[in-house]
């Protein structure tokens, strides 16, 4: 052999060498080298879906606990997302929180809602952020619009009243069939007919610590139907009759109300008045069955044929709550203390110092929510063990 080839074969020897032992002793090195690793990242998408364009194990993981998400154990469940094609940037920001903050590692799928069809853009955008599958579904017409054996000439003196009162949203229309659709009808549609737990996220929300467990499963394993992170009370003049028509409900059906339900923590004087207390219902990791229990279902039918969504302006919120604190026992709902969480112009921050370090959150203790003079923490506490 000649010298330069000798040279030559050394050198690469060398770098062989080299390689190898990295590959052995530095397991991020050997990932991100290994070919199968570089074929994933070279190959075309073709599902359509972006579940194998960002490999995000190969971020520096010092604060998560490392797993291949591939072989864990998952719940069968999805993130939910009711939006506006109008509502991409602010849906695009929530994406890069609950992904940042949780689904990087677990990858659950997501469901978008919307009574149009989203815009190419739309689905676009949030495909790329995505590391779960992506669904976009439209939401069928009378799960949307307004009734037509609703009164028009009522619903609009019930709309004009509401502005007088300069309640807000008190004149929109469209408010009311997002409150009616989030109510009764979301958990129906086609595309998440397949799930058993889902978890509500909003456009222009933040999550502010780092989820390392897998809540959904959480649920599951605990027997719980509803987790929530903010509690509070509902503007009297959007529900004026919707507590005499749950009255009138529960004296029809006694036998659906849970024995040991949370009516302590909706009502001062054990049911004769409602306190107006409700789980802000912009967040909520829940059972898809529960909403679609009988209880909850003729519950919800009931309420419909009352009209209130369109002659006052019942919310998801109060409606989900009344729900879940009549029908479910009180130990089948959980407060996500941990979960940091925004949405305009709350904040639920973990009060407790040693969870706000270990989820490394972002959000100021000072402003955290739970004891308020607007919470219903206090009534929440009352219940819970
Ligand atoms: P707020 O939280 O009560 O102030 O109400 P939002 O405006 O945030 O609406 C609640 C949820 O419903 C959000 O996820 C919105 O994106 C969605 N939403 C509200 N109105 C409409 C609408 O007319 N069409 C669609 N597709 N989504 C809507
Ligand atoms: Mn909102």
């Amino acid at each position: 052999m000649n010298k330069p080839i000798r040279a030559l074969l050394a050198v690469v020897s060398f770098i062989i060498s080299i390689h190898l032992i990295l590959s052995f002793t530095h397991e991020d090195y050997g990932r991100t080298t290994s070919l199968s690793n570089i074929k994933a990242k070279l190959s075309p998408n073709t599902s359509g879906h972006s579940t194998t364009t960002y490999d995000y194990d190969d971020l520096p993981t010092s604060h998560i606990p490392s797993f291949n998400s591939s072989n864990i154990r998952k719940a069968n469940a999805t993130f939910v997302i009711l939006a506006r094609n109008s509502d991409l940037d602010g849906t695009v920001r929530s994406l890069r929180d609950i992904e940042d903050r949780f689904n990087r590692r677990f990858k659950y799928p997501y469901v978008f809602l919307n009574e149009e069809e989203f815009t190419d853009e739309y689905k676009m955008r949030v495909t790329n952020i995505a590391s779960g599958k992506v669904e976009f579904g439209v939401i069928p017409h009378d799960h949307w619009y307004q009734p037509d054996w609703i009164d028009e000439v009522k619903a609009t003196a019930g709309r004009q009243q509401l502005v007088n009162d300069k309640v807000i949203y008190g004149g929109s229309v469209s408010y009311r069939n997002m409150c009616r659709f989030n109510s009764g009808f979301f958990f129906r549609h086609p595309l998440l007919q397949k799930y058993k737990w889902y978890w509500r996220v909003e456009p222009e929300v933040r999550f502010h610590c780092d989820v390392k467990y897998d809540p959904f499963l959480y649920m599951e394993d605990n027997n719980k139907v509803y987790g929530f992170v903010i509690t509070m009370y509902e503007y009297i003049k959007t529900i004026p009759t919707l507590w005499e028509h749950t009255k009138d409900f529960i004296n029809l059906h006694p036998e659906y109300v849970a024995k040991d339900n949370s009516m302590n923590y909706i009502s001062e004087n054990s049911g004769a008045s409602y306190n107006l207390c409700h789980f802000w219902s912009n967040f909520e990791i829940a059972s898809l069955d529960f909403w679609r229990s009988k209880e909850y279902t003729e519950y919800f039918d009931y309420l419909d044929t009352k009209g209130g969504f369109y002659y006052e302006r019942w919310g998801d919120a109060p409606v989900h709550s009344l729900g879940v604190a009549l029908f479910a026992e009180k130990s089948k709902i959980h407060f996500f203390s941990d979960i940091g969480y925004e949405h305009n112009p709350y904040v639920h921050c973990p009060a407790d110092d040693k969870v706000w370090l270990e989820g490394r959150c972002s959000c100021d203790q000072r402003k955290n929510f739970d004891y308020d003079g607007y919470s219903c923490m206090k009534q929440w506490d009352r219940i819970a063990d």
